[in-house]
């Protein structure tokens, strides 16, 4: 089976050549991955920030199952269904006051085009078309669709590959001051400057709101995203909160906006939405958008084929209900605190560059770039699953990870120090 995967199935971001090992998995329960093998694997990762309640959930199994019997999926036009109406009802219940439409869709990515749009088109229907770029941070991740691509970091984001294909937008520095330290007149005064001079051809300023994920798992001060929040209505500029990674608790608030105590005009769900088990996102926006949009008989211009997918609403109100009648905030507060005593030693050694924490998110940050395939194949004969990239070692576990485990996902971090 190996053979043929390696020589005819694209695996994300390596070669077809020369490919990065996989591993075969058979099966996952709890926080365990079972490989074909039979060796058994403690999860760190939540397969990319999704996987919360761990694998094989009887609750999920069952709202799946109970969903398929009546139907797994109809087209969303013309046509609606309780699964999507009531998770809609659950997201508009648990973000933050005033966001209040939500579009469906199937990937985090798509979520971040439409939320594109939807700026784009808002500005358009108020006779503003020439606002119609986007304002954004470096450091940012969002996707991996042109649209998203265009306001990922131009680095990291490869936009040298893809020059001419993707859209030029404006970038503000990383925000350097940490979750704990207030934004400074320094760290405000460049993006400042840019909405200052660009706001009247900016139609959104979009960016992941206190935890910035696979554009290099930074950590920024709510103090910051209240800031910018505050300049963007000075500015008449919209603001896209991409909470795709953060949602659901991940930072140790149920949305990471919370932190700032601030409420965006359009936000983009996904990764987590579904407990992992089926690929939906979601773009949530308030009144102002939503009738922005639609005056002048106006209509958003996006409609997916698999639009509010019924077997992944299902999952996804079974996962929410799960999430609000346990206790994550307890689970996540604990991770959080043993990820910050277990994690923090590594700081002393030479490869170490940083060690951060934040809710159910640990990272080192080493001093060279890591190794991927002999530190994973390490990791693997350690019974770990960590997946690192560039010089990142990090650790987000599904939330009911038990004590002894998650010890032991902080020692084999070890195990890739020295894999350059
Ligand atoms: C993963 C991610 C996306 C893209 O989601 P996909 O489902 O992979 O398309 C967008 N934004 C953020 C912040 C993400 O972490």
């Amino acid at each position: 089976m190996n053979d043929f995967d390696r020589q005819h199935v694209w695996h994300p971001y390596t070669s077809m050549t020369r490919p990065l090992p996989t591993f075969e998995v058979a099966s996952c329960e709890g926080v365990r991955i079972r490989l074909a093998d039979g060796r058994e694997l403690i999860d760190g990762m939540s397969s990319w920030w999704s996987a919360i309640h761990g694998y094989n959930h009887p609750v999920l199994n069952r709202a799946a199952k109970a969903q398929l019997e009546k139907m797994a999926h109809v087209m969303f036009g013309g046509l609606t269904h309780s699964p999507a109406v009531e998770l809609a009802k659950r997201l508009i219940g648990m973000t933050p006051k005033g966001l209040d439409c939500v579009f469906f869709s199937d990937s985090g990515s798509v979520s971040v085009e439409v939320a594109l749009k939807m700026a784009i088109q808002y500005w358009h229907n108020q006779s503003r078309p020439e606002k119609n770029r986007m304002l954004t941070v470096r450091g940012g991740y969002h996707g991996d669709t042109f649209g998203a691509m265009s306001v990922c970091d131009p680095v990291n984001g490869m936009h040298s590959l893809f020059s001419g294909s993707v859209r030029e937008q404006l970038f503000a520095p990383r925000p350097d001051c940490r979750f704990n330290e207030s934004a400074s007149a320094d760290d405000i005064a460049p993006i400042e400057q840019l909405l200052r001079r660009h706001s009247g051809e900016i139609a959104a300023l979009i960016l992941e709101p206190v935890v910035q994920g696979a554009g290099g798992m930074w950590f920024y001060s709510p103090d910051y995203l209240r800031t910018v929040a505050h300049l963007c209505k000075q500015y008449d500029v919209l603001l896209i909160a991409d909470e795709i990674a953060t949602g659901f608790g991940r930072s140790g608030k149920l949305f990471a906006c919370e932190h700032a105590g601030i409420v965006p005009d359009i936000m983009c769900l996904g990764k987590a939405l579904t407990g992992g088990y089926l690929s939906l996102a979601a773009t949530l926006t308030n009144q102002r958008v939503r009738d922005g949009i639609s005056a002048n008989a106006g209509v958003l211009m996006h409609g997916p084929t698999f639009m509010g997918n019924p077997l992944a609403c299902a999952v996804a109100n079974a996962s929410i209900d799960l999430l609000r009648a346990g206790d994550w905030q307890q689970q996540v507060a604990a991770i959080e605190q043993q990820l910050q005593t277990e994690l923090e030693p590594w700081r002393d050694h030479d490869s170490v560059a940083d060690v951060r924490v934040l809710g159910a998110i640990g990272v080192v940050e080493l001093t060279h770039d890591v190794d991927v395939a002999s530190a994973q194949r390490r990791f693997v004969d350690a019974g770990v699953w960590i997946r690192p990239f560039g010089k990142l070692v990090y650790l987000m576990p599904p939330y009911v990870i038990q004590a002894d485990d998650l010890s032991r996902l902080t020692a084999a971090v070890g195990l890739a120090l020295d894999c350059s």
